[in-house]
């Protein structure tokens, strides 16, 4: 085939990411070879219905749909599909143009399908015209049974043959607010036989008298999904529509109505929906935990959406990396969540401070340090920068260790502290556990150690001992008390949503999902800004809380800790 009308450059642009191209931009490239595509740039377009708050399902359409407009050097329309007044709310569009933007990218133009009411009306009328579209008074229940089944054809409805000049009067009634809602539909004329149920005459329009949260009650008949995307695309000059897999079979329909219409022809593509392990991401189910209070809100840490996910301390790139870690399937698939948990891993581990953070302390003193001294350790900010250098540490004869790190009765290879055992203390000195104090009940309340004063880190005398253990600590004295909040999942079964009769995905949310600790924590971080994130050394990654932090007092969200501890757990049983 000649090449004339390869007159856009579409070499992808070399900051795009260096992988075989997915099947969606074989096609695309294919494409434009195609005169019909002549002189044009790719153009995508992200068309969320604002009826909620975006999770990380949407984040892999964003990811692709503005990913491919600028691979090509193309554009990317955001358009809210707001054709369902009822569910829709100016608070959804806010939130999903701040999550568009904290994903790193910027719409070419922004639209709402509700600007298009007056030329899909008008497209209406000229499908009216044409033969191809009748108001019909069936109601829902009698329209079901008059559609047929998979194996049974449909039958016509009996308004079908309408006049043209009868379809124009009642349509325009319907527009007016004539009707009572569910008496009158307008509806295309197709095949009642046809083997794709969404070609037996789908409804175009309903009449619903809702107050709509940009055109007011300017109207009453509201334009079906089908109706009204395909054309929205081809106002936009959408060259790639791109879907999920669920509308594969609307993509006829979607045809169809460019034909009859004689307008510019967009091409539908579907790719696989994705789903995530542990949760759930319809709008709808997300919305319920909201409404019944289970979470704090769309934003609560624990949530999939991408205001939580933010909250909880998960970075823009990590979210880039895992939709390009997964790909572009075409088979509906779940995604373990562990890959999620990887890619910010990958990224803070990268990018976050260390810091020294002790959740369960428990007290050491150390007998033999003076209690009046005081000196600073050096610590290193981040093993994989250099360039981000060092900080000083307090040290001091008393100091916060993690209970954990110490056991009375320790199984062999215990390496950390143990009663008479030796362990290092990170960037500080080796220390020797003396004696176990106990309240009335029995609790250890403080260990009292002793200290080597030849093993201070990066002394020259400090390589003559050797212990096995390197633990983690703060200095009592200069230690600030900070909220931290354990997250765990929010759903206890892989797929929340298989569950006996009876149940529902409520029944299998995690009791456990969140644990509130004071945690004791280094200088350093005792007064973090909202949005900080670090790596507490040994504990996992945590950001500030942007919502509960006050000035000087942080509120820490663990984003994730260091490994992934269920897949040491699932492996341990
Ligand atoms: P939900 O069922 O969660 O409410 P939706 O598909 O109704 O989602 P829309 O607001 O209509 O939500 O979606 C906007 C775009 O995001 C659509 O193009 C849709 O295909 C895509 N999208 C939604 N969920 C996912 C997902 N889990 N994976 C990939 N793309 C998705
Ligand atoms: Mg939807």
């Amino acid at each position: 085939m000649n090449n004339d009308n390869w007159n856009i450059d579409m070499t992808p642009d070399e900051s795009s990411p260096e992988r075989p191209a997915n099947f969606i931009e074989q096609e695309i490239e294919k494409d434009f070879h195609k005169p019909k595509l002549a002189g044009k740039s790719v153009a995508t377009r992200f068309p969320p219905e604002p009826n909620g708050y975006l999770h990380i399902g949407h984040a892999k359409s964003i990811c692709l749909n503005f990913g491919l407009a600028k691979k090509y050097r193309g554009t990317c329309n955001l358009r809210f599909d707001d054709t369902n007044p009822t569910k829709e709310s100016d608070e959804y569009v806010q939130s999903i143009m701040a999550d568009v933007k904290w994903l790193g990218f910027q719409w070419s133009n922004l639209h709402y399908a509700s600007d298009y009411f007056p030329q899909l009306y008008q497209w209406a009328v000229q499908l009216i015209k044409a033969g191809r579209a009748y108001v019909c008074d069936l109601n829902a229940d009698q329209m079901r049974e008059y559609r047929g089944t998979l194996t049974l054809p449909g039958k016509n409805s009996p308004f079908r043959d309408r006049t043209v000049a009868e379809n124009l009067d009642l349509f325009e009634r319907m527009k007016k607010g004539e009707f009572l809602e569910g008496t009158h539909t307008l509806r295309a004329k197709i095949d009642m036989a046809s083997a794709n149920l969404n070609l037996r005459d789908p409804v175009m329009y309903r009449i619903m008298h809702a107050h709509h949260h940009r055109t007011g009650d300017q109207w009453c008949i509201y334009p079906m999904y089908d109706w009204a995307h395909g054309q929205s695309d081809s106002i936009e000059g959408i060259t790639h529509s791109i879907c999920t897999l669920e509308f594969e079979n609307h993509r006829p329909l979607y045809d169809w109505y460019c034909q009859e219409l004689n307008i510019f022809h967009p091409r539908q593509m579907e790719f696989a929906r994705m789903n995530l392990t542990y949760t759930v991401m319809s709008k709808r189910k997300l919305l319920q935990l909201v409404e019944e209070k289970l979470v704090s809100g769309w934003d609560d840490p624990r949530m999939p959406t991408i205001s939580g996910l933010r909250r909880r301390g998960y970075t823009p790139e990590s979210l880039h990396m895992f939709c390009d870690n997964i790909g572009v399937a075409r088979f509906n698939s779940t995604i373990d969540v562990v890959i999620l948990e990887n890619a910010i891993r990958d990224h803070l581990n990268a990018v976050a401070p260390r810091v020294m953070a002790v959740l369960d302390p428990i007290k050491v003193v150390l007998t033999n340090y003076p209690a009046d001294n005081t000196e600073t350790m050096t610590a290193v900010n981040n093993p994989e920068r250099p360039e981000d250098g060092t900080r000083e540490l307090p040290f001091s004869n008393e100091l916060y260790i993690e209970r954990e790190d110490f056991m009375e009765t320790p199984p062999s290879k215990y390496f950390r502290l143990k009663p008479g055992g030796e362990v290092r203390l990170r960037y500080a000195y080796i220390i020797r556990c003396d004696e176990v104090i106990k309240d009335a009940q029995g609790n250890i309340v403080q260990l009292n150690c002793s200290y080597d004063p030849d093993t201070r880190s990066g002394s020259e005398s400090a390589s003559t001992k050797k212990v096995k253990g390197t633990i983690h600590w703060v200095s009592a004295k200069t230690a600030s008390d900070v909220q931290v909040r354990l997250y765990d999942r929010l759903f206890l079964g892989q797929d929340p949503e298989d569950v006996p009769a009876g149940k529902t995905f409520l029944d299998n949310l995690n009791p456990d999902s969140v644990k509130t600790v004071t945690a004791k924590v280094e200088p350093s971080v005792a007064a973090a800004a909202p949005g900080t994130r670090v790596q507490f050394e040994r504990n996992g990654y945590f950001c500030s809380d942007t919502k509960d932090s006050a000035p000087g007092a942080p509120v820490f969200n663990r984003i994730v800790t260091l490994r992934d501890t269920w897949a040491k757990i699932a492996g341990s049983t």
